[in-house]
Formats: C-alpha cells, structure tokens, sequence
C-alpha cells in the first residue's frame, strides 16, 4: 500500500570494483546522481575491492601477536581512501569533515589490531570489527562524491539500520527490528530528498554489537534494506553484465541471461556463482521485488531481471555455476550401521556450528556419510564432528571423520528441467567423452539443479564441456 503512495524507491548496491577507484567512484556517484533525480534512493556500498581481503589477512596475522602489518594496511588504506577523496570531493570544508571520520575509523582499526596482538587472540567479534573497517570507510566518500554533484546524501552505518542476531561472521537480519529502525533512520532522509549511501556487509546485534553478514553479503544488506524500506527495485551494480550462463573467468562463451526466476538465481547463488551472495534473494521473495544486476562499467546495458516467475526457455537448463572452496567431509566406518542416530547427530552437529551444508550422499551399504561444506566452515565441522562423535571413535564404532578439500562442486540449474528428461544423462555422457570422473551425484528436491563432484582439476573442463553441450553460449535466452 505504501508502494502506491510514496514515490518510487530503488535501492542500489555497488560492489567492490564499482567503487575500486576514483573513475568507478565517479561513475557510482553518477549512477546515483542520476537515480536520485528520478525517485529515492538508497545507496549501499562495499569496501574498495581487495580492501576486505586485506584487512582479514592483517587480523589474522595480529591474532599471531604480529601487529606490523595491521598497521601497515592500516597506512595504506589511509593513503587510497585520501587520494580518492582528493579527486572527487572539490571542497575543502567538505573533505576535511570526510577526511576526520577515515581518521576515526582508521584509529578504530589501530586499537583493533593492537589489542589482537597484546592477546594474540583474534575472537570472531573482532575479526568482524576488523572486516567492517573497509565499508565504513568508503561509505562517506561515495556520499561526499554524490554531494559532489550537487545532492544531498548522508552515509550511514549499517549498525544502526541493519539489526541482526550475535552470529558473527555470518549474522541473520532479525526483519521486524530492521523494519522499524529503517524507519526511524532512513525514512525520514528519503522524504527530505537525502541519498543515504549504507554501509554494506555489516549490522548489529540487538545488545549493539557489530556483526557482518558473511563475505560478499552487501548484496544481501541490499535485498534486506529493499524488503525493509519495500522498495520498488533493487539494482546490485557489478563489474559483469549481469547473472550469465557460468561464470566468465571460466567460460569465456558465456551470455546473459535477460529475466531469471528467484528460485534459479537462488540456486546459482547457493552452488557458488559469485555475483550474488547466497542469501541475497531471501528477504524479496515474499514481497516479490525485482532485483536487477547490472554492469556499472556499462550502465547503458539492460542486465539481468530477478523476477518471482522468471521467464521459461526450452531445452531446460539455463546456466551452470561451479564451486570449489568445498570440502568432502565422510563419516563411517563398517560399525556405524549398527549406530542409528549417525545421521541425526552428524546433522545436528552441523547445524550447531552454521556449516553451510551443500550437498549431501549415502551410500547404499551405510558404511559412509558424505556431505560438502565451504571450505571456510570445514575445520569448524570437523572439530565438533570429533567431539560429538569421541566416544564412538574411542570405541571404533565410527572408524573415521576425514576431509577432501580437491573437489569441486558443478551445479547445472534450470526450473523447467522438471519437464526436460534426459538432462542428467546427457550431462554425464558428455563429461564421460571428456574422461571426468564424477565422484557425487545429486538432484535438488526441487529438480531445478542437478549438482556433481568432481575433482578440482577437473572443474573447468566440467564446466566448458555442459556448456557447450546445452547450447548455452548460442542463443540469447
Ligand atoms: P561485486 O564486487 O560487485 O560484489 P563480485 O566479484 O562479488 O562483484 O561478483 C561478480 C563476479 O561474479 C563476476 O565478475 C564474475 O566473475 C562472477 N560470476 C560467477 N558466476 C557468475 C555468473 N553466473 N554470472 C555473472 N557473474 C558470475
Ligand atoms: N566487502 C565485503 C567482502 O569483501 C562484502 C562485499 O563486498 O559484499 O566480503
Ligand atoms: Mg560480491
């Protein structure tokens, strides 16, 4: 109902390469500039790309009790925030207020790193202050930059519009508290014309503590902010032109693809494909709002339409997406048939410590349970594996919990497979001429993937190989 009243509201996300140096900064204040003259607009922004990245490797180094190169990353984010800064903030009063709160930050991020290596102990919650270091400081320069051109624009940190559960590392939005304080903060910008340009990738938790959403999750703050504010769009402007048929670092025929469902887009974001966070589509799916990928190198070029039904195709598979920071974890041994709750306890476990669980195999003899996680939750899962399962392995009725980290997952998605037969098969005809090993197979339950394993190496060859096989890089969709 408000939708109809209110003028129209997109809410705009740029990543880290749409903000990695002054021409994209440029081009990101433009592209908004221009938004804002058409209707309201929120902004969220990633840190400059690479920074994140950078500031993750320094906290972990600091954990060592090595504080030298927090310092140093410290110095030279200080260094290309400043030199962007120069470029795209003509006045000096103006710049100056920009320039004192990256000092702030910059201060916030020194007492960080100290305080891990006095400790030499890096908690998540610090990993995440850390991590947030990036956003928080591109965030005034991209709305310094929006001044710039002559609007008005305000940055805000996420902390105070974002409001999440105390998961650091990977927190979930608590919506209804999100809603009101969107409310509170942002509503009230919007009516007076103000762009509040928002820091991506990061909330807090109830009691106020930082939190971030997990890597890449500024596309998620989008899709929460859009379902918060219930905004008419959401556009996540990228460096490629929008959801393609694989990812184009590995197949270089790849196209876009011009109207997808939430469901398929959902499931290329889960099996890896970069471009969206995995979550992303979640908080807009009830309130079906588009969500847009577009090339901010190329704001001309139409990009990608997220939409509840998408837009079907014959043939059946639309695109293909691969991941490979995966690992096979396999729980057994020939005593584990006689334990009936392996199963139970393995997933519990596993829901205990969050692992993101991709995939999921039995064998028929019951002797093994595999199952893939991001590698980034592997060790986690393996060490609560180890408690949970103690006494049994004490008593050899589990014989081992062990973890392959050499594969790769390949995931071929499509809605309408459901009515396609012979997809699977003709998948795994072509990749046996290719002599590709599968060691897994799945079908989603929702039969819009079919998900294999295969052996890292391997991965690329799975992927140029299917591709090809459907026709994919032929025709527009
Ligand atoms: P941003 O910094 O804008 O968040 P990301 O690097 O996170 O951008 O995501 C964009 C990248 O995702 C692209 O450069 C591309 O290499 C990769 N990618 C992987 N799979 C796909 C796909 N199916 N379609 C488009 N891009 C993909
Ligand atoms: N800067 C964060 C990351 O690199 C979030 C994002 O870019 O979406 O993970
Ligand atoms: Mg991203």
């Amino acid at each position: 109902m408000q939708r109809e009243m209110t003028a129209r509201l997109q809410v705009m996300k740029f990543g880290g390469t749409s903000v990695g140096d002054v021409p994209c900064m440029a081009r990101t204040a433009q592209i908004l500039a221009q938004g804002a003259r058409a209707g309201a607009c929120v902004a969220v922004v990633s840190a400059m790309s690479g920074v994140t990245n950078r500031l993750i490797e320094a906290a972990q180094r600091a954990g060592a009790g090595d504080k030298a190169q927090g310092t140093a990353v410290l110095e030279s984010l200080r260094k290309q925030h400043t030199e962007v800064l120069q470029s795209l903030v003509r006045e000096e009063s103006a710049r100056k207020a920009i320039e004192e709160e990256m000092l702030e930050v910059l201060a916030e991020g020194r007492r960080l790193f100290e305080g891990t290596a006095l400790l030499r102990e890096l908690t998540p919650r610090t990993l995440d202050a850390i991590s947030s270091l990036g956003e928080r400081l591109s965030a005034p320069l991209v709305a310094g930059a929006v001044r710039d051109l002559g609007l008005q624009s305000e940055a805000v940190d996420a902390t105070e519009v974002i409001i999440t559960d105390a998961f650091h590392g990977g927190a979930e939005p608590l919506m209804d508290r999100t809603r009101e304080e969107c409310e509170v903060r942002l509503r009230p910008m919007l009516e007076k014309g103000i762009v509040p340009v928002v820091t991506g990738f990061i909330g807090a938790s109830t009691e106020g503590k930082l939190t971030t959403l997990g890597r890449g999750g500024s596309d998620f703050s989008a899709t929460i902010l859009g379902a918060a504010l219930n905004a008419d769009e959401v556009i996540i402007w990228t460096d490629v032109d929008g959801v393609l048929t694989a990812d184009p670092r590995l197949v270089p025929e790849a196209r876009t693809i011009p109207v997808i469902s939430y469901r398929e887009a959902a499931e290329l974001a889960f099996f890896g494909a970069k471009v969206l966070h995995p979550k992303t589509l979640k908080p807009v799916m009830q309130a079906a709002i588009p969500v847009w990928i577009r090339n901010s190198f190329f704001p001309e070029r139409p990009g990608t339409k997220i939409t509840p039904e998408g837009r079907s195709i014959g043939g059946g598979v639309k695109a293909l997406t691969a991941i490979q920071d995966v690992a096979l974890i396999s729980v057994g041994g020939p005593g584990i048939v006689g334990l009936p709750d392996v199963v139970g306890r393995t997933f519990s476990t596993t829901a205990e410590v969050r692992a993101n669980v991709l995939l999921i195999s039995q064998s028929s003899s019951q002797n093994d349970i595999c199952f893939i996680v991001s590698a980034a939750d592997a060790q986690r899962t393996v060490d609560a594996l180890r408690r949970e399962f103690a006494q049994d392995l004490a008593h050899e009725k589990v014989e081992h919990i062990t973890v392959d980290t050499n594969i790769a997952i390949v995931a071929v998605v499509g809605e309408n497979m459901r009515g396609t037969p012979g997809v699977a098969g003709k998948t795994f005809n072509a990749l046996g001429r290719e002599n590709v090993n599968l060691i897994a197979i799945a079908q989603g339950s929702s039969e819009s993937n079919i998900s294999f394993v295969v052996e890292e190496k391997a991965m690329k060859t799975a992927l140029i190989t299917t591709h090809r096989e459907f026709g994919l890089g032929a025709a527009a969709s």
